[in-house]
This record gives C-alpha cells, structure tokens and sequence, in this order.
C-alpha cells in the first residue's frame, strides 16, 4: 500500500472510532418507506417528485432515499439532523427540550430538519428559476429524515446515543443495539420469511397496510398542528417504542436472539408502515 493511501484508510478507521455514527434505518429500511410513499402519491406530487428526483434515481424515490446518510462526510453539518435524543433517560419527547444540536444550537435534530425541508419544498409551486433553495436536496432529506424519525432508537436516550453504545450480540454477533434497529432486525425478517428479498417484505407491510391497519391508517396521518407534519407525534411515539420495546430488558453484553426477534419484528414493520403513509401524506399536502 502506498503511504498516501495507508494515511486514507488510517485516517477513515480513525473517523469511524471517534465517530460511532448512527445511520438511521438502514438502506432496506429507507427503501421500504420511500417504496411504499411513492404507491401513495397523488398525481400532483408525483409529477413534482419526477421533476425534482436526480437522474440517477432512475424515476424511483426509493434508490435515493438513503442519499442523506451517503453525504454526512460532504455534508459535516448535517449529521446532528438523523436523531435527536431525550435527556436524563426520559420516555418522553418535547421539541423546546430536546431539539438541538451537541452545542445547543435549537432546532438542529430531525424534528427540525423535517420542518425546515418541508418549508423549502413549499416553495416548488412558487418557485422562481432564482429559488434560494435546492428542492431536489430538500426531497431527498425530507424523505430520509420522515424515516428516521420513526426509527424508535432515533429518539433515543443522549446518553446511550441512542443506543449506539450498548454492545450486545445478535445472535452469535457482535453488535450495538441502535444497529440491531436500523439493520438486523430487518434483515432478519428478510432471511427468514422473504428469501431474503426487501421486495417481499415491502409486499407483506402493503398488505398490512390495506388489511390489519385499515382503519389505523387514517389516524396516522391526521395531524392537528399548523405544520405539515407531525413531527411531535411522530418523535414521541418512537422514544415510547424505545422504551417500551428496543431498551427494555436489555443489559450490556446481552445476546438478542430470537424471542427478541419475534416481539420486536411487528414494531419495526409499524414504523416502516406509518413512515411511508405519512412521508406520502405529507408530500402529498406539499404539492397538492
Ligand atoms: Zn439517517
């Protein structure tokens, strides 16, 4: 190996060390969720999200839905807007409280990032050709962060990190919690009862969508703030679902396996259903 790139991959090790970096759902997670909203657009924003989708997206919002984790490293400001975290180990989630970056700067967390790019995106209709704005970036963040936000472990403890620093197994593996809910949970359910296919469990979470949660689904999208999403909802949900089900009972150095599995795989699908129902919702009201 040459000195020069010795230097790089040392330097890369070295980034992921002090940087225990939590990518938010994982690529089949942000998949799944941008799959599922684009089934549920309404003419209107379809043709916009054609419009703004670069070109390689090839037409589909889901291969580009995992964008904002690609540019963290381009993008250095953008990190502290995949999470935010609940202080003092609280199950519950408040915007004035909570959302902020680690120097305090206010509403540098998701909840605000997904305000902020919904905000931008409301310019499309009036844009100019001068917009301020890069509304392609606007979607590709607004679509990835309305699924991290419902990434239980997204709205996870500051302490923890959302989980990132638990070390357990899954399995026979070793593995951080907050990694077992953007990735192995999923995988899992994918090897297990897909052939390992994202394409048939985001056929078993439409299925669901239009049988078991019929009636929910309409109360997922019901939103009785000003904004166009629920960013409130959305987060305190998750930091319930983190409580309730991606902490509870485990200790440092615990084996997960398979009755952890099979409780917590019916959340994870949740989550993936009501972030693509509700990311549909909200660019459906954007451009509508
Ligand atoms: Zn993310």
């Amino acid at each position: 190996m040459k000195p020069c790139r010795a230097f790089m991959a040392g330097l890369l090790v070295f980034l992921v060390f002090i940087f225990p970096v939590s990518f938010g759902w994982g690529l089949d997670g942000h998949f799944t969720i941008c799959k599922i909203a684009q089934s549920r657009l309404s003419r209107a924003a379809a043709d916009a999200v054609q419009r703004l989708l670069p070109e390689y997206a090839n037409g589909e919002l889901a291969n580009v839905c995992i964008w904002a984790d690609r540019i963290k490293f381009r993008y250095r400001w953008s990190s502290a807007l995949h999470y935010v975290n609940t202080p003092e180990s609280l199950c519950t989630y408040q915007y004035a409280r909570d959302c902020k970056d680690e120097n305090g700067v206010e509403g540098r967390c998701v909840a605000g990032a997904i305000n902020n790019y919904t905000s931008q995106l409301l310019t499309y209709k009036t844009r100019s050709s001068s917009s301020q704005y890069n509304l392609t970036e606007a979607l590709l963040f607004l679509s990835h962060f309305m699924g991290d936000i419902h990434q239980p472990l997204h709205v996870g403890f500051a302490e923890d990190k959302g989980g990132n620093t638990i070390e357990v197994h899954w399995y026979t593996r070793k593995q951080n919690l907050h990694h077992i809910w953007d990735s192995n949970i999923i995988e899992t359910a994918e090897e297990k009862f897909y052939d390992s296919s994202v394409n048939g469990l985001i056929d078993a979470i439409q299925m669901n969508i239009t049988k078991e949660w019929t009636d929910e689904v309409e109360e997922w999208v019901k939103c009785n703030s000003k904004t166009i999403a629920c960013t409130d909802i959305y987060a305190s949900e998750s930091i319930r679902a983190a409580c309730d089900w991606a902490y509870k009972g485990v200790t440092e150095g615990a084996t997960l396996a398979a009755k952890y599995f099979s409780t917590r795989v019916p959340v994870v699908y949740l989550r993936l259903a009501q972030g693509g129902v509700r990311l549909a919702a909200v660019l459906n009201s954007i451009f509508g």
